[in-house]
């Protein structure tokens, strides 16, 4: 089968590697999508600290079980199934404490070698889990949008946003459509997006904005306050991982409001933060990562109802030895989501 291997930033190469072969509990997916996410690409253009190569890369994966080990019941041949990336072990002293994203054992089991390949190994704990059958009327290119979409519903399960809510989201790249539409599933009263590229912003009104702001011509901070009476936003979530983005995300939120520090920051990074902020207007900060269990199954439930679109979020689709061009073109924020057909 063929595989794109990561060597080291900008090298990656298709290759042949042997069909993984499974045991009793496991299943074997034929990978018909993998989408690109912003982690595949800062890795592939520059390297991770967490991640060594050689390895295979991709962990949004959407395809086919061709093979099934003997003990499983849950799944035959044939199934179209979403594959998550991990599953929470539920023993943990994080999991006893709910807080499935931070089990210690979370990266323990992971398809293998990667969705950036023709086929992967599912470890029992994902089959059981982490896999999912696809709806027969959602395509396995909607279908892949399961984990990103999961990622942004615990975030936005962490800040309790609910009826009524104003939400100010800060980036307008498929991250930042996403939240704007589940602000939205929840029941927001207004939700104002701000991001740099018209064209993005333009997709953000289609999906339900409320409000759009370019902030490379006008001022977030004013517009926000302008659109809440003085106010700020009820919830703001900062979904860029800059220091200029946490600083505007802080500026955004009204007193007693909550910021997300939802995009993962390089590592070094420092900002200013005025503690007063968080004793005398008791604004709430925290931040999210990652999905538990059941957001993944509520993610493709939302997909699958077109509670969120996730097609209008398609705008690029490459070949996996296509790889490097894939996120290059994510690299330059040309279009929002990209996906490799494999
Ligand atoms: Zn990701
Ligand atoms: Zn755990």
């Amino acid at each position: 089968m063929k595989a794109a291997v990561y060597y080291g930033p900008e090298d990656v190469r298709v290759e042949e590697l042997e069909v993984p072969k499974i045991q009793d509990n496991e299943v074997l997916v034929r990978v018909r999508i993998c989408g690109v996410c912003a982690t595949d690409v800062k890795t592939i253009l520059v390297g991770h600290p967490m991640i060594k190569p050689p390895t295979v890369l991709g962990h949004e994966i959407a395809g086919e079980v061709i093979d099934v080990g003997k003990n499983v019941t849950e799944h035959r041949v044939g199934d179209r199934v979403v594959v998550a990336p991990y599953v929470p072990c539920g023993a943990c002293y994080y999991c006893q404490h709910e807080q499935h994203t931070l089990c210690s054992r979370l990266f323990e089991r992971t398809p293998t070698p990667g969705g950036f390949s023709q086929m992967v190994k599912v470890p029992s704990n994902i089959v059981e889990k982490g896999t999912l059958l696809i709806p027969a009327d959602v395509s396995y290119e909607e279908a892949a949008f399961t984990e990103p979409l999961a990622c942004c519903l615990h975030g936005m399960e962490e800040c309790h946003i609910g009826v009524g809510h104003t939400v100010a989201i800060v980036g307008d790249g498929p991250m930042g459509l996403m939240h704007l539409q589940l602000a939205n599933v929840a029941g927001a009263r207004k939700v104002i997006m701000s991001g740099r590229l018209d064209e993005r912003l333009n997709v953000a009104k289609e999906l339900g904005a409320d409000v759009i702001v370019n902030e490379t011509k006008e001022d977030p901070v004013k517009k926000v306050t302008d659109e809440t009476e003085g106010r700020g936003a009820d919830v703001v979530i900062v979904a860029v991982g800059s220091a200029a983005a946490a600083e505007q995300g802080l500026k955004l939120v009204r007193r007693g409001g909550t910021v997300n520090f939802f995009g993962g920051f390089p590592s070094g990074t420092e900002f200013k933060l005025d503690p007063n902020l968080i004793h005398y207007s008791e604004v709430k900060l925290t931040g999210t990562f990652g999905f538990s269990h059941a957001d993944f199954v509520k993610s493709l439930q939302l997909i699958s109802k077109r509670k969120v679109d996730v097609k209008k979020l398609i705008t690029h689709k490459f070949r996996l030895d296509q790889v490097l061009d894939a996120v290059k073109i994510s690299a330059q924020l040309k279009g929002l989501k990209v996906l490799l057909t494999i």
